[in-house]
């Protein structure tokens, strides 16, 4: 539908402007993105917060402290909320996301002046619900709704794509069957559920059209995707990455978050299979002891979790691994944690997010009355990390001296610099020019910093045949 023959159900005169802060995962980002598409169908157009007459914060609940945070920036948006109403503008407060679904009325008793109180499933509601906001006060709606939102969320138009950069998160699946103690998602996000084949194929036209080379599937659990093929059978991840790879003008495939139990044949296949799909997985093992991932309802052991790693590297030799990883979970002693310090070495995993076991209302392990002392957290949380950290450096110190293919992605910070990704998801510096933004060039890696790498460009072993050579580009 075009922008204006889309009814208005919020009734607004002229452009009324609009600021969404995301918190936690890629899935919030693409989340904020869909609904600033869906709201610049009612007019909106983005600002910086102390501007907005809509302010959006798309929360996380997945730890503790993410919750408070929100909660404390609440705080701070009441004083922007004040300071606009003493110059005669009333500013809208909406809270989206997993801490609204969780906390629901919650928030407008801790913050009465938060106008609405939408959960994740229900983004396609947004202007109908501001429109009642703005008219009877406040509104919570935490219902999972039975209608498909992605159904009715807005695509973003040409501009908003190329705005957004080379690359792009697609959200394929939503929600989680899988119940692990520790975990609010399957609470917060709701039973599993994938969008069919065709529409993610449509996305990710659309999105290349508008200059994207790299798409990013995300899911809450990615490769339990089953969304419906072409003939209405379930596709499985594979099958899909498989499809999209045949995208013209996409240079780039990755998925994230995965589970070990979920990486099925065809999966693996498609890494043996397609070059476009980057030899880098992020799959969390959160604790390296059977008895431990026993207690958190992970459904591996640690034999099978190395199983999959084995497996994938027999596929493609040049895969590297990231994980997440929770440290003093109920129960978990001195023994419980070597073996996780043990599993950081057998994997050499190139880095890796670590937490602190956060109890979490309403889900098993918050019960539990083995709940491990914040000090021994704090300890092993440390080791961890250095642990981690040592594993990072190795495997960034071996950059150096090879040559990968970077996606060029944006101006560096020093002038005729440009910074790109590696395969491994490393930001690349390299001096280029801005003409090559969106291609695809082989760099050299000549140095490297905390986390990232310098190179320069190999100019004989350009090989994006799909874009300008760099002799066309002036390099
Ligand atoms: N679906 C993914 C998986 O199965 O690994 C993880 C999704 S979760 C949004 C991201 C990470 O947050 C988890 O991998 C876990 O390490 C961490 N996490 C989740 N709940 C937690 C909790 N209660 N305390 C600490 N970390 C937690
Ligand atoms: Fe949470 Fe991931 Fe476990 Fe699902 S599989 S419950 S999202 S940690």
């Amino acid at each position: 539908m075009a922008a204006n023959e889309h009814p208005s159900p919020t009734a607004m005169s002229g452009r009324r402007k609009l600021h969404v802060k995301s918190y936690g995962c890629q899935m919030n980002v693409y989340d904020s993105h869909r609904m600033a598409d869906t709201l610049a169908r009612e007019g909106f157009i983005e600002s910086p917060a102390e501007d907005a007459d809509l302010l959006i914060l798309n929360t996380c609940h997945i730890r503790e402290k993410a919750a408070e945070k929100v909660y404390s920036e609440l705080g701070r948006i009441r004083q922007l909320k004040d300071a606009a109403a003493h110059e005669g503008r009333r500013v809208i407060i909406a809270i989206a996301g997993c801490v609204a679904q969780a906390e629901g009325e919650e928030i407008i008793r801790r913050a009465p002046f938060v106008d609405l109180v939408v959960g994740p499933q229900n983004y396609h509601r947004l202007p109908a619900l501001l429109a009642r906001a703005e008219r009877d006060g406040k509104i919570v709606d935490t219902e999972f709704a039975v209608e498909d939102k992605f159904e009715h969320l807005a695509a973003p138009t040409p501009e908003a794509t190329r705005a957004r950069g080379v690359s792009a998160f697609v959200t394929v699946q939503e929600g989680c069957d899988k119940f692990c103690t520790f975990c609010v998602v399957p609470y917060t996000r709701g039973a599993e559920t994938s969008r069919p084949v065709a529409k993610i194929l449509a996305e990710a036209e659309r999105l290349t059209q508008a200059g994207v080379r790299e798409i990013t599937l995300i899911g809450q659990n990615v490769n339990a995707y089953h969304g419906a093929g072409p003939d209405g059978r379930p596709h499985t991840l594979g099958m899909l990455l498989h499809a999209l790879a045949e995208t013209p003008d996409l240079a780039r495939l990755r998925y994230a978050t995965s589970h070990p139990t979920d990486m099925d044949d065809s999966l693996i296949a498609a890494h043996r299979d397609l070059a476009k799909l980057m030899p880098q997985l992020h799959l969390p093992v959160q604790s390296g002891s059977d008895r431990i991932l026993a207690a958190m309802n992970r459904r591996h052991t640690r034999t099978d979790y190395l199983a999959v790693i084995a497996r994938l590297r027999a596929a493609r030799p040049d895969m590297a691994f990231t994980s997440d990883f929770i440290v003093g979970f109920p129960g978990e002693t001195e023994d419980d944690f070597r073996a996780t310090l043990r599993i950081i070495d057998e994997v050499g995993y190139a880095g890796a997010f670590s937490f602190k076991y956060s109890p979490r209302p309403g889900t098993p392990a918050a019960d539990d009355e083995n709940q491990v002392d914040e000090v021994v957290k704090v300890e092993r949380l440390a080791r961890l990390q250095a642990a981690v950290e040592h594993r990072q450096t190795t495997f960034i110190s071996g950059c150096v001296g090879r040559t990968f293919d970077v996606l060029f992605e944006k101006v560096g910070r020093l002038q005729g610099q440009l910074v790109g990704r590696s395969p491994y998801l490393h930001p690349v510096q390299v001096m280029a020019p801005t003409s090559m933004i969106g291609t695809i060039a082989t760099v050299t890696i000549t140095g490297i910093g905390s986390n990232s790498l310098f190179g320069t460009l190999a100019h004989s072993l350009h090989l994006d045949a799909a874009r300008p050579a760099l002799a066309d580009v002036g390099a």
